[in-house]
């Protein structure tokens, strides 16, 4: 499966692309994680980009697009993957066209997570990420066994620096403003699937699987 999940800050593109990535046994290709990792381990990538993160500005796409091609070269890509976060411009999704074309790979679909910008800010303000294996929690919604704890490897859970009420605000003006456009741009080409994101995980799990068959 070749997938692209799109949607808003908060809508739960991470927690899919969990999900699916196992049931399919699939890479997940995670741009804002991979981001991150190069930020903590102040590659020259990551000084490049960490400002634009800060602000919860997006990386340039000359940047983006070379990432995500050395990331989809790699062997483990050739029978699908899906990715979260990437493309989030038209300029982006133009590049990937490009790049699939001439790998000769083709997109199964792109599926779009709506939820409303309240329920947005809701899931953002409250997520706590693991600081070791990068595991996803939300205080009220997903709240770990033990507070503050990761289930999965006991390390320390933490809130990421992008994910404060102000910096979320103008991620969803960007989102709105460079990203929904992809939404006409995926239209035109009939890969586009839209899924209700205000329903439990498991179900908005469940849509996605039934519209991509
Ligand atoms: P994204 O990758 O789109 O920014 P995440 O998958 O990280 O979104 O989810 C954002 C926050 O909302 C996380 O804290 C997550 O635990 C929580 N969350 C994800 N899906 C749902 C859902 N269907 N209902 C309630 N909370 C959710
Ligand atoms: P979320 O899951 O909440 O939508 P991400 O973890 O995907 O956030 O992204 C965090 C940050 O990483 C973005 O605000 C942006 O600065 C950068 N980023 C991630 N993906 C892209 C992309 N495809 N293009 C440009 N910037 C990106
Ligand atoms: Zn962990």
């Amino acid at each position: 499966m070749k997938i692209i999940l799109i949607g808003p800050p908060g809508a739960g593109k991470g927690t899919q692309a969990e999900k699916l990535a196992t049931h399919w046994k699939t890479p997940r290709i995670t741009t804002g994680d991979l981001f991150r990792q190069a930020v903590q381990n102040k590659t020259p990538m990551g000084l490049q980009v960490q400002g634009f993160l800060e602000k919860g500005a997006l990386v340039p796409d000359d940047v983006v697009l070379g990432l995500m091609q050395e990331r989809m070269s790699g062997p483990d890509c050739k029978s699908g993957f899906i990715l979260d976060g990437f493309p989030r411009t038209v300029g982006q999704a133009i590049g990937l066209e490009t790049w699939l074309k001439k790998t000769e790979m083709v997109l199964d679909a792109v599926v779009v997570i709506d939820v409303p910008e309240e329920e947005a800010v809701r899931r953002i303000t409250g997520r706590r990420q693991c600081g070791a294996c990068g595991s996803t929690y939300h205080l009220q919604f997903q709240p770990p066994r033990q507070d503050g704890i990761c289930d999965k490897c006991k390390s320390l859970l933490v809130q990421r620096k992008d994910d404060e009420e102000k910096t979320v605000r103008h991620r969803l003006k960007v989102y709105a403003g460079e990203t929904l456009p992809l939404i006409d741009f995926y239209k035109q080409r009939h890969l586009l699937r839209q899924v209700d994101g205000v329903q439990k995980p498991a179900e908005v799990f469940q849509t996605i699987c039934s519209l991509i068959k």
